[in-house]
């Protein structure tokens, strides 16, 4: 999440979309469906692209990896024919932040997924972390230079952000299910104030300690990680048809 390129364009069409209020985008929108299947596609962002390598570790590009990632998680969701997923880009290429929100506007996106490999000093760092919108804390260096030179962004709304939260929770939880470390964490990211969609930004590990790295990069190692990724995303969409279709949603499935 690194570098994170300032040359960004503040398009007219995000500030179309910014008029747009939060209450006039609900979450969930009230559209006929069989139970369980949205309609409205999970959008896929491959963290960086084009000029904008992100991190560079040992000749490894986040970029890339990112795209890999996606890409297999994409492939992963297809087999549920009921998920349609879009991505933001699909290659090697630069997309403002503005313009990956935008996207997941005009798309009307049900789940704005963005996803990142980590870096930070040292090679002890380990761990997948997903961010939703909140405070953020700011006891590391390191994060300090995270923040895009973007235009201002208003937050989302309370219920926006608590609908991020629990993705969010719901990533963090499959993930743990299945062995790997990860956590559920807070941040002020310019994706994470997307208003069209709960959105989540996932650091899927840390590309400076080399065990993490070599993971990372080995097939069956990326295989079962976007494996617990689509059940996250299989859950949350059940989830969201049980908040559309079943009033009120029962207590226990709140706290995730
Ligand atoms: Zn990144």
């Amino acid at each position: 999440m690194q570098n994170m390129n300032a040359r960004t364009l503040f398009a007219p069409l995000l500030a179309a979309a910014l008029a747009i209020p939060s209450f006039a985008m609900p979450p969930a929108a009230p559209v006929p469906r069989a139970p369980g299947v949205p309609l409205t596609p999970v959008i896929l962002d491959p963290g960086h692209g084009g000029d904008d390598d992100g991190a560079i570790v040992r000749g490894v590009k986040e970029k890339d990896l990112a795209l890999v990632f996606a890409k297999k998680l994409k492939a992963r969701l297809a087999r549920n024919a009921g998920l349609p997923v879009v991505m933001t880009r699909d290659t090697d290429r630069y997309v403002t932040l503005d313009g990956r929100l935008v996207d997941s506007v005009d798309m009307s996106g049900s789940i704005f997924v963005s996803l990142h490999l980590n870096q930070a000093r040292g090679t002890k760092a380990s761990g997948a972390i997903v961010y939703s919108y909140g405070p953020e804390k700011k006891s590391k260096a390191s994060r300090k230079r995270r923040f895009p030179s973007v235009p201002p962004m208003p937050a989302p709304s309370r219920d926006q952000a608590s609908d991020s939260a629990r993705l969010a929770r719901t990533f963090s939880r499959a993930l743990r299910a299945d062995g790997f470390k990860a956590e559920a964490s807070k941040a002020a990211f310019y994706v994470l104030k997307n208003p069209a969609a709960p959105s989540v930004l996932i650091e899927l590990g840390y590309l400076n300690n080399p065990d993490e790295a070599a993971k990372l990069r080995d097939g069956g190692h990326q295989d079962r990680m976007v494996e617990s990724l689509a059940k996250a995303i299989e859950e949350y969409a059940v989830l969201r048809n049980l908040h559309q279709d079943i009033e009120p949603v029962p207590a226990a499935l709140t706290k995730l």
